[in-house]
Protein backbone atom coordinates (compact mmCIF):
# COMPACT_ATOMS: atom_id res chain seq x y z
CA UNK A 1 0.00 0.00 0.00
CA UNK A 2 1.35 3.53 -1.10
CA UNK A 3 2.29 5.61 1.86
CA UNK A 4 -0.03 8.52 0.85
CA UNK A 5 -3.02 5.62 1.59
CA UNK A 6 -1.80 4.17 4.56
CA UNK A 7 -1.83 8.49 5.63
CA UNK A 8 -4.37 9.35 3.89
CA UNK A 9 -5.83 11.53 7.00
CA UNK A 10 -2.51 12.98 7.70
CA UNK A 11 -2.34 15.27 4.42
CA UNK A 12 -4.92 17.47 2.58
CA UNK A 13 -4.30 18.41 -1.30
CA UNK A 14 -3.95 22.24 -1.12
CA UNK A 15 -6.35 23.13 -4.33
CA UNK A 16 -4.01 26.42 -5.50
CA UNK A 17 -0.03 24.94 -5.40
CA UNK A 18 -1.73 21.30 -6.05
CA UNK A 19 1.02 20.68 -2.68
CA UNK A 20 0.18 17.87 -0.72
CA UNK A 21 0.05 19.26 3.11
CA UNK A 22 1.33 17.16 5.53
CA UNK A 23 0.11 17.51 9.34
CA UNK A 24 1.07 14.53 10.36
CA UNK A 25 4.15 13.79 12.15
CA UNK A 26 6.97 15.41 11.73
CA UNK A 27 11.21 15.28 12.90
CA UNK A 28 14.16 17.39 12.35
CA UNK A 29 15.33 20.29 13.98
CA UNK A 30 15.85 22.50 11.67
CA UNK A 31 12.94 22.43 9.15
CA UNK A 32 9.84 19.82 9.89
CA UNK A 33 9.95 17.15 7.41
CA UNK A 34 7.37 14.58 7.44
CA UNK A 35 7.92 11.30 8.92
CA UNK A 36 6.38 8.07 9.51
CA UNK A 37 7.23 4.64 10.77
CA UNK A 38 7.51 2.82 7.55
CA UNK A 39 8.90 -0.66 6.85
CA UNK A 40 9.60 -1.10 10.54
CA UNK A 41 11.75 2.22 10.35
CA UNK A 42 11.18 6.09 11.06
CA UNK A 43 11.23 7.40 7.39
CA UNK A 44 10.68 10.71 5.34
CA UNK A 45 7.79 10.49 3.90
CA UNK A 46 9.35 12.35 0.61
CA UNK A 47 11.82 9.59 0.97
CA UNK A 48 9.18 6.66 0.53
CA UNK A 49 6.82 8.37 -1.74
CA UNK A 50 9.90 8.56 -4.18
CA UNK A 51 10.61 5.18 -3.67
CA UNK A 52 7.08 4.07 -4.51
CA UNK A 53 6.60 6.50 -8.10
CA UNK A 54 10.14 6.47 -9.03
CA UNK A 55 11.85 3.60 -8.09
CA UNK A 56 15.18 3.01 -5.77
CA UNK A 57 17.64 6.03 -4.86
CA UNK A 58 20.49 6.26 -6.59
CA UNK A 59 23.95 6.75 -4.80
CA UNK A 60 23.68 9.76 -2.36
CA UNK A 61 19.99 10.49 -3.93
CA UNK A 62 17.66 13.08 -1.76
CA UNK A 63 14.54 13.61 -2.08
CA UNK A 64 14.23 17.11 -3.23
CA UNK A 65 11.00 19.54 -4.10
CA UNK A 66 11.01 20.94 -7.71
CA UNK A 67 11.03 24.67 -8.17
CA UNK A 68 7.00 24.41 -8.67
CA UNK A 69 6.78 23.46 -5.22
CA UNK A 70 5.75 26.37 -3.27
CA UNK A 71 5.49 24.78 0.68
CA UNK A 72 9.19 22.85 0.76
CA UNK A 73 9.26 20.52 3.23
CA UNK A 74 5.71 20.25 4.28
CA UNK A 75 4.75 18.92 0.73
CA UNK A 76 4.36 15.54 -0.49
CA UNK A 77 3.12 15.32 -3.77
CA UNK A 78 4.83 12.79 -5.75
CA UNK A 79 4.72 15.38 -8.57
CA UNK A 80 6.32 17.93 -6.53
CA UNK A 81 9.20 15.21 -5.49
CA UNK A 82 12.39 14.08 -7.44
CA UNK A 83 15.47 12.26 -6.81
CA UNK A 84 18.05 15.10 -7.23
CA UNK A 85 21.71 14.93 -6.56
CA UNK A 86 23.43 16.61 -3.79
CA UNK A 87 24.56 19.71 -5.69
CA UNK A 88 20.69 19.75 -8.03
CA UNK A 89 19.65 19.78 -4.43
CA UNK A 90 21.72 22.89 -3.38
CA UNK A 91 20.34 24.67 -6.61
CA UNK A 92 17.01 24.61 -5.57
CA UNK A 93 17.67 25.85 -2.29
CA UNK A 94 17.70 29.69 -3.77
CA UNK A 95 14.15 28.82 -4.25
CA UNK A 96 13.48 27.75 -0.87
CA UNK A 97 15.06 31.03 -0.34
CA UNK A 98 12.51 32.28 -2.95
CA UNK A 99 9.64 31.05 -1.27
CA UNK A 100 10.36 32.48 2.47
CA UNK A 101 11.75 35.67 1.10
CA UNK A 102 7.79 36.15 -0.43
CA UNK A 103 6.53 35.35 2.94
CA UNK A 104 8.30 38.31 4.54
CA UNK A 105 8.31 40.52 1.59
CA UNK A 106 4.03 39.95 2.07
CA UNK A 107 4.63 40.70 5.72
CA UNK A 108 6.46 44.13 4.96
CA UNK A 109 3.44 45.34 2.10
CA UNK A 110 1.04 44.13 4.43
CA UNK A 111 3.05 46.64 7.35
CA UNK A 112 3.12 49.48 4.99
CA UNK A 113 -0.08 49.10 4.18
CA UNK A 114 -1.48 49.35 7.61
CA UNK A 115 0.79 52.18 8.76
CA UNK A 116 -0.52 54.09 5.76
CA UNK A 117 -4.43 53.33 6.44
CA UNK A 118 -3.16 54.43 9.89
CA UNK A 119 -1.87 57.43 8.78
CA UNK A 120 -4.62 58.89 6.73
CA UNK A 121 -7.17 57.54 9.35
CA UNK A 122 -5.45 60.24 11.77
CA UNK A 123 -5.45 63.01 8.95
CA UNK A 124 -9.55 62.19 8.92
CA UNK A 125 -9.70 62.79 12.61
ZN1 LIG B 1 4.34 20.98 -3.36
Amino acid sequence: MSVLNRYWNKWFPEPNTGCYIWFGHTTGTRSNRPSVFWGGKKRYVARVVCEEVYGSPFDGAEAAHKTVCSAGDACVNPDHLYWATRSQNEMDKPAETRRKNGVASMAKTLAIQANRRQEIASRIK
